[in-house]
């Protein structure tokens, strides 16, 4: 019997030390020593081999814009929100189809194949949307790329969003996006809430909001959202992206909160990068973190997936396409250190992210043949080092390659 291509020796996150089979788009084997042939062998021995990495938020149309046409003065949210305006009139469908082809080459070289982007929906030529359905198109045979209608200036707020997002999902989007926290009032912010749900009931689609994205403590719509995915019977198929005012709520609420959170089956997607950036600027100090409660999520079953928000864009200025740095991130700023947590912090980049986005990964027989190989033992010090991807296999076929970084040394003690 032989394979297309055999991963030989491999180190599993869990520790299990296997190889991998693969014919066509399929794990056709997996096993300690699988003795057949393979059209390609890949020596994996004493590496790290896992599931892709998964972005779960991530913001595609804006990508690779810094400094267009100027920077974010005050590193602020707002300011930020304010400069995609200006941004938004300027941008063409070509524009966006060439940054998004440029980030999409950085993201497999890192071993990203799964990124779930919001596209802003708010101008009215869709010209976000044109763009990155057509970038969806072209790689979907390397990334699994889930767009999400997102009414950057609000579901309300802006006058022709509602039936803008409308028109987007009708285009072929994927998910119902919002931003009840930048609607003019709370209660039209619950409001928001609501008819994302309720349009999402409606298509069988999934919902993922930026939520609660302030360090206000009453900003409460994690709570409106965990609610109306019950009644609209949604469990399993919402996320909360953001959160970040629950890291300033009343402990006694939250106590509260946390367990609806969880009945709900609502996911949580913080993005350590953004948030530690952008929150508590209108602190002196102590200044608050504005990452929200993810040891807490864990412990109540939340599901909890890291995203990386943006890149050289509006809102942060920095990047790399790397989810091993917003997991280094997330890590830190959350202090999940304990080595199970660490671990945790892998998975909160791979394989519960990909569950959010219901993405058929997993290092199974039968399962879909895209992993990765990186120049590390385990997932703590893949995290630790965040070393090259040695390999990249997306649906069975190798998309990239990246040698072990080797430096030479001149000292003499
Ligand atoms: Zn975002």
């Amino acid at each position: 019997m032989s394979f297309d291509l055999i991963i030989r020796g491999g180190t599993l996150p869990d520790g299990r030390v296997t190889d991998i089979a693969i014919t066509g788009q399929t794990i056709a084997d997996i096993a300690p020593h699988i003795t057949a042939d393979a059209g390609e062998v890949i020596d994996a021995t004493g590496k790290l081999v896992s599931t892709p990495f998964v972005d779960p938020h991530f913001h595609m149309d804006a990508t690779l814009s810094y400094g267009i046409p100027r920077i974010n003065a005050s590193g602020t949210l707002l300011e930020g929100i304010a400069l995609w305006g200006e941004l938004r009139e300027m941008l063409t469908v070509d524009a966006v189809v060439e940054r998004a082809l440029q980030y999409c080459s950085l993201a497999v070289s890192k071993g990203l194949l799964a990124i779930r982007s919001h596209v802003d929906v708010t101008h009215a030529g869709l010209v976000g949307v044109q763009g990155l359905l057509e970038v969806r198109e072209r790689v979907k045979d390397v990334i699994d790329l889930q767009l999400v209608a997102f009414p950057q200036d609000g579901w309300y707020r802006s006058a022709g969003a509602e039936a803008n997002l409308i028109r987007a999902l009708d285009m072929g989007v994927d998910v119902v996006g919002g931003i009840p926290h930048f609607e003019r009032t709370m209660q039209a912010g619950a409001d928001s809430v609501r008819a994302a749900c309720e349009l999402a009931a409606d298509r069988g689609l999934m919902v993922d909001l930026h939520c609660d994205e302030t360090d206000d403590p009453m900003s409460r719509h994690i709570e409106t959202l965990a609610a109306e995915t019950l009644r609209c019977g949604l469990q399993g198929r919402v996320a909360g992206s953001h959160l970040t005012s629950m890291h300033s709520m009343d402990n006694y609420y939250v106590s509260k909160l946390l367990p609806l959170i969880a009945e709900a089956g609502v996911a949580a997607i913080p993005n350590p990068l953004a948030n530690i950036m952008l929150q508590g600027r209108m602190e002196t100090y102590p200044k608050r973190r504005g990452m929200t409660r993810v040891p807490e999520m864990l412990a109540h079953g939340i599901p909890v997936g890291f995203g990386q928000d943006s890149m050289r864009d509006p809102w942060y200025p920095l990047g790399t396409g790397d989810m091993l740095d917003v997991a280094f991130m997330g890590l830190h700023v959350a202090q999940l250190s304990s080595p199970d947590q660490m671990r945790s912090c892998y998975e909160m980049v791979t394989t519960s992210s990909a569950a959010i986005m219901g993405l058929d990964y997993g290092l199974e027989k039968g399962r879909v043949a895209s992993l990765i190989v990186v120049d590390a033992a385990d997932p703590i010090e893949a995290i630790r080092t965040r070393p090259p991807r040695l390999a990249v296999v997306s649906k069975g076929r190798v998309v990239a390659r990246n040698t072990p970084v080797q430096g030479t040394l001149a000292t003499d003690w």
